[in-house]
């Protein structure tokens, strides 16, 4: 029997393998790539998120494997990261922009194409939690500033200083010659991008991060832009960003790093594509780092990066693993 048959009269449907429904719908998509040649099962459930943030794809596969929601799963694991005050790049202990204010960009998509983000929010440790509820109680998909603080109590969300002694600290040294130079892979962590597949092979993802350290007051970077930091659609795969977000956004990388999958490409040559497309941009620029990671409906993975250092944390039923990613510039 040829496997694609095979696929279609099965009923498996255990976390790990497909069920049939779900591989009709895939064979009735034409653009996305043959089945034919998948060893199985498909990795279902799966969590991956930018860089080596452990503890946030472990808390988002502690959703998965009880049988959680992948929308569930991606806000829970990156509010790991935005209340650890240790991670200066995310949430609660984030460095500030150059007038001392810690400002948070964050997005959430889900399986269905709804999306909400929040921008440039101060006060308010969990971003992506009211980017979710921006998506699921207001008829907008975007609220900023003091409008999306506003909307954050309304619902709840209680004020906090941001702004540790550390954070604080560093800002004050960094004052001294006030010079804005992003550095590369700074502290070898930075903006959490997750992305992750439920055991029904539903895929959300979601995107957090304080920005660039000292940037200008009001500066938003990729992070918060559907299509830019995070783009997911639940027919094809999903994709996610870290780095110089201003070049992320110019070229609306993860909307066209999904669109490069929808037309084919396997997620590691659409991160590359990615990549490359920034590179082609920047003919004589070096000096910055982005990172991309993207998923398939399959479960494939993949990722990108311009230097070296970058990685992606990967949680499925075989354990946790710290993928390190390729670069455009060799080591
Ligand atoms: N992409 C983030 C931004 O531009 C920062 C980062 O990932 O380093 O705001």
């Amino acid at each position: 029997m040829k496997r694609r048959n095979f696929l279609k009269n099965s009923t498996i449907g255990t976390a790990g393998l497909i069920t049939a429904p779900i591989l009709a719908s895939f064979d009735s998509t034409e653009s996305i790539n043959s089945l034919d040649n998948v060893d199985l099962p498909i990795q279902w459930p799966i969590a991956i998120c930018t860089w080596n943030f452990a503890n946030a794809t472990a808390k988002a596969w502690e959703v998965l494997s009880a049988g959680g929601n992948s929308l569930d799963a991606v806000e829970q694991g990156v509010m790991v990261e935005e209340a650890d005050v240790n991670n200066q790049t995310v949430g609660k202990g984030g460095r500030p922009d150059r007038d001392g204010h810690v400002t948070l960009d964050a997005c959430i998509m889900d399986k269905d194409g709804n999306c909400g983000a929040v921008i440039y929010l101060q006060n308010i440790t969990h971003a992506v939690s009211v980017a979710r509820r921006v998506m699921e109680e207001t008829p907008h998909v975007m609220l900023a500033g003091k409008g999306a603080e506003q909307f954050a109590y309304e619902k709840g969300f209680k004020k906090e200083d941001l702004l540790t002694d550390k954070s604080k600290a560093e800002w004050t040294t960094w004052k001294k010659t006030s010079q804005y130079k992003p550095v590369i892979n700074i502290e070898n962590h930075d903006t959490i991008g997750m992305l992750a597949i439920d055991k029904n092979g539903e895929i959300s993802g979601a995107c957090t991060t304080s920005g660039m350290a000292y940037k200008y007051g009001g500066r938003v970077g990729d992070s918060p832009i559907i299509g830019a930091g995070l783009f997911v659609d639940n027919e094809v795969g999903g994709a996610t960003a870290t780095g110089v977000g201003e070049e992320v956004v110019r070229t609306v990388g993860s909307f066209l790093i999904v669109e490069l999958m929808r037309q084919g490409k396997t997620p590691q040559e659409a991160c590359e594509e990615g990549v490359k497309r920034i590179m082609d941009k920047n003919k004589d620029r070096r000096d910055f780092q982005i990172g991309f990671i993207a998923i398939n409906k399959k479960g494939e993975t993949g990722s990108y990066c311009i230097h070296p250092g970058f990685s992606y944390s990967m949680y499925t039923k075989a354990g946790q693993v710290n993928k390190p990613s390729e670069s455009y510039i060799k080591p």
